[in-house]
């Protein structure tokens, strides 16, 4: 298992684009909101144990936390928006952003995972 930076930039690279972390020649989005079982191209299963899931959901939760508090001193710096205007952006944006950031938590997750432990190679059929 190879992890030197460039390595680790194709990885995340690839994550940034939906792509399977491995191969970088299939996506991992199966239709919205769900994720393929297996890479098309080199058969890495994408779809593990219960505890993966839950990785990819915890990385959801802090990403949206991260990006709210940065939208908050952000709004609360270059804004003079009332409190109640405050909240109610900030309130859509906890809900749109972990819609948006959907596939993006799990493919990041995916890289983190496959860089870390190295996803189990699928069954080729080739
Ligand atoms: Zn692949």
């Amino acid at each position: 298992m190879k992890r030197d930076p460039r390595t680790i930039m194709l990885t995340f690279g690839r994550s940034l684009k939906l792509k399977c972390p491995v191969c970088g020649r299939a996506s991992i989005v199966q239709r919205p909101f769900n994720l393929k079982h297996r890479c098309d191209s080199c058969g890495t299963i994408f779809k593990r144990e219960e505890g993966f899931f839950v990785g990819a959901i915890m990385a959801n939760v802090v990403a949206t936390e991260v990006f709210i508090l940065i939208a908050y001193f952000a709004l609360l710096l270059l804004t003079t928006l009332s409190d109640r205007a405050t909240f109610i952006i900030l309130f859509a944006l906890a809900i749109a952003f972990p819609l948006t950031f959907y596939h993006h938590s799990w493919s990041l997750w995916l890289a983190m995972d496959h860089l870390i432990e190295g996803l189990p190679p699928g069954n080729r059929q080739h």
